[in-house]
């Protein structure tokens, strides 16, 4: 029987970057077992690769500091490039409600260090963007050190250090079961065999629900479908502009490629594995990116490169990371709730010092931990996109 000291499920960027961290602070036999033939086939290739630490609770604004700057030096570090850029998000307030929280997260991302945070005046947002229609924009947010990164770059970076460095990958190999002995994790079982191990990091992403089971473990993760729509090449809006959100709708776009990429979570959308792109989706969404940026009402869109992936929901919006009670050896890195690929890298630091240190100085990793749901001491993320 193989042996491994942690099996990860899930070689998308999150299992990528638990093995990264892992292998990087010494630990030996890090085995990822991914059931597609190549990884990124999850979430993580469907991403729109956004990185923000405009949030709204210490805990997501602590691990989206991390995560930048580790983005930023990735190369450096890795040898292998993120596609960071730091072209900044934009958060178009149209309400006085709007304008008051974006003023107070900004109040608590300063306090806990993001530096350049700053609100902008309507005056500066039009002769940066004379293209937005921003009659009704009474303010904005705007952090530079935003931005974007490519996920499927990162994924590969993350994975090829951890393989070089000791890690294995069985690609092609689903996880079907998780052996458990007196109260603890002994093993997995897999489409290619067991694997006896102590340590099992579920990072399956918005299948992580049906990977707990195996546990008898009920995890509170949903898939809910996003879908994203690119233009075709498109010059009339700068190409260098940060992420936009127009608050009204929730509608945003970023630059990508010589096009935009759009976006808008359609409230109508319910839980479930669906990930086909529904075709009724772009004009919805074209009424919206018409109604902000004028420019875009004759922008070329063409439905067959338009795709739709899964987030992963938990009930307050925030990660469930570390420990569960039982069975021993068990470890959460789930429930990302649409951010796990910029929390990605501070996820892998943080799973990584649970396993090996059983604390870790990131986070109030309490805060996370899968017991809030048997406490009811749940957090509250409002910054959604
Ligand atoms: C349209 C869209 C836009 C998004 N935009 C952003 C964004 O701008 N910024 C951001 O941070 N996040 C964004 N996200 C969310 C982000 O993509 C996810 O949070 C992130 O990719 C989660 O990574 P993961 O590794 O946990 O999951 P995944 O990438 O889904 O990887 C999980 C892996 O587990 C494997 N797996 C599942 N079950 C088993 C099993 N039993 N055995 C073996 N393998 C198994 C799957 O095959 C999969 O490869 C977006 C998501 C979507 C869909």
């Amino acid at each position: 029987m193989q042996r491994a000291e942690v099996v990860i499920v899930g070689g998308g960027i999150v299992g990528a970057s638990i093995a990264y961290h892992l292998t990087a602070a010494g630990c030996k036999g890090v085995l990822i077992v991914e059931r597609e033939k190549h990884q990124g086939k999850g979430s993580t290739g469907k991403s729109m690769g956004g990185v923000r630490a405009q949030f709204a609770t210490p805990v997501n604004i602590q691990m989206s500091q991390y995560s930048i700057a580790f983005y930023a030096g990735f190369e450096e570090r890795i040898g292998h490039p993120s596609g960071y850029r730091g072209q900044g998000y934009l958060f178009l307030a149209t309400a006085e409600s709007h304008l008051a929280y974006l003023r107070s997260n900004q109040e608590l991302q300063k306090r806990l260090g993001v530096q350049d945070v700053r609100m902008v005046t309507t005056d500066e947002v039009r002769k940066s963007y004379p293209q937005l229609r921003t009659d009704d924009v009474l303010g904005a947010s705007f952090c530079p050190t935003d931005g974007f990164v490519d996920p499927y770059s990162a994924m590969t970076g993350f994975t090829q250090w951890a393989l070089e460095h000791g890690a294995q990958i069985w690609r092609d190999t689903e996880v079907t079961g998780i052996n458990i002995q007196s109260g603890r994790i002994s093993g997995v079982e897999t489409s290619k065999g067991e694997v006896s191990t102590r340590v099992v990091v579920n990072a399956a992403g918005a299948w992580a629900a049906e990977v707990a089971k195996f546990a008898g473990i009920d995890l509170p993760v949903q898939p809910l479908r996003r879908m994203l729509v690119p233009t075709e090449p498109f010059d009339g809006f700068p190409h260098t502009a940060p992420m936009i959100i127009d608050m009204s709708t929730g509608f945003h776009f970023r630059p990508e490629g010589r096009g935009f990429l759009l976006a808008w979570n359609d409230p109508e959308e319910t839980p479930g594995f669906k990930t086909e792109f529904d075709p009724a989706f772009i004009e919805k969404i074209l009424v919206h990116a018409a109604d902000r940026v004028p420019c875009f009402e004759n922008v070329a869109v063409n439905p067959k490169r338009a795709w739709a992936g899964l987030y992963e929901m938990t009930p307050d919006h925030h990660a469930i990371l570390g420990p569960v009670p039982e069975p021993e050896g068990l470890f959460l890195a789930n429930g990302f709730s649409g951010h796990g690929v910029m929390h990605a890298p501070a996820t892998g630091k943080i799973v990584s010092d649970l396993i090996l240190r059983g604390t870790t100085e990131l986070i109030d990793a309490s805060a996370l931990g899968f017991g809030r749901f048997q406490t009811g001491k749940l957090l509250h993320e409002t910054a959604l996109l």
